[in-house]
């Protein structure tokens, strides 16, 4: 009897833009069980992610044959957690007002927490990852979008209307290009994968005589795709395929043009994150997404021009994500951890 609160089992699950996952952990222990995932069909909708997630969960509850106790939930779109609402999805079909909570809470019979996904992954970096020791923390997604979520005092820093760390849509340049928010000059606009692509093929057609590397890389990779006719026409015409991680490749390559691309992209990023310590000095932020591999000199700019920002006496360090793609699950189990009956002490 004394051991039976210790066999619980405590399942975590991602609803993210493109892929689905669950993992399980054994209540008091900071491992997960397993882990298992599938990716999100390209027309799917809220109906098809839940049966999916379902029978991804039902594996590895059928697996572990302990008693589930709790289920944390990360979605990759608007939540209001104290209701456990999912607002909508940016990429998924028919979320919108969906009382994720209570159906999985009837699915299970046991408490849920749901929260969206870059407060999740702030929980999970902060709990497994790199946020470990540290009071508070800001996480900081820099991917196709850019996202942020808050941790202060240990706990998740939602805001009043779970509106809290929107760094993406912090404007750092009032004369910059419109973001798709609408307003000028947002960090997602300078900063994001996207966007970096974006403003390297512009300048690639505006300056014929710069970015030869990354001209050769677009030219190389367009080639060794099926679509050879394709891709003559678009050299032809000056148009390339251009992605945020071949301007990364060709900036390492020393390619100016490239690297002039990324460097508007560190330098959002670094105002941004020193206009965040100046107000809420969390002294640590913990940076994950795919522009985050973009190199070294990549990093040194966002910590200078973070560092040049802010108050000489406000302590800031920024560092890469641990966790990967998988902060999100781990901090769904955090959630889960929550929930659940606090770990017996062993005698
Ligand atoms: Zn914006």
């Amino acid at each position: 009897m004394k051991n039976s609160q210790r066999e619980g089992l405590l399942l975590a699950l991602d609803f993210g833009g493109t892929k689905l996952a669950a993992a399980t952990a054994v209540l008091g222990e900071n491992q997960l069980l397993d882990q298992t995932q599938a990716a999100a069909p390209q027309d799917s909708n809220a109906g098809t992610d839940m049966d999916i997630v379902a029978r991804l969960a039902h594996g590895l509850l059928e697996m572990a044959k302990l008693p589930l106790v709790a289920v944390g939930v990360s979605f990759g779109g608007p939540v209001d957690a104290g209701q456990g609402l999912v607002r909508l999805s940016h990429h998924t079909q028919g979320w919108e007002n969906v009382p994720l909570r209570e159906m999985l809470e009837d699915r299970h019979g046991v408490p849920v927490a749901v929260d969206n996904d870059a407060n999740v992954a702030a929980l999970g970096e902060f709990r497994f990852g790199a946020g470990q020791g540290c009071g508070s923390l800001m996480y900081i997604t820099v991917s196709t979008g850019v996202g942020g979520g808050w941790i202060l005092d240990g706990k998740p820093w939602r805001g009043e209307g779970g509106m809290a760390g929107e760094i993406g849509h912090v404007v750092v340049d009032p004369q910059g290009p419109v973001c798709p928010c609408g307003k000028r000059g947002c960090v997602e606009r300078l900063a994001s994968g996207p966007f970096i692509a974006q403003r390297a093929r512009e300048w690639l057609q505006t300056e014929p005589r710069r970015g030869s590397i990354l001209r050769q890389l677009a030219i190389d990779e367009a080639e060794s795709t099926r679509e050879h006719e394709l891709a003559l026409d678009q050299r032809l015409a000056g148009g390339y395929e251009i992605t945020a991680e071949m301007v990364s490749r060709a900036a390492d390559l020393g390619d100016d043009l490239a690297w002039q691309a990324l460097e508007v992209s560190a330098r959002a990023l670094g105002r941004a994150i020193g206009n965040a310590a100046n107000l809420v000095d969390p002294r640590r932020f913990v940076l994950g997404g795919g522009v985050t591999k973009a190199g070294e000199r990549w990093w040194a700019t966002v910590r200078r021009v973070a560092r040049e920002t802010a108050l000489p006496e406000v302590e800031l360090e920024i560092i890469p994500a641990a966790l990967g793609d998988d902060a999100p699950l781990w901090g769904a189990m955090a959630l889960a951890q929550d929930l659940g009956p606090p770990p017996q002490r062993q005698e």
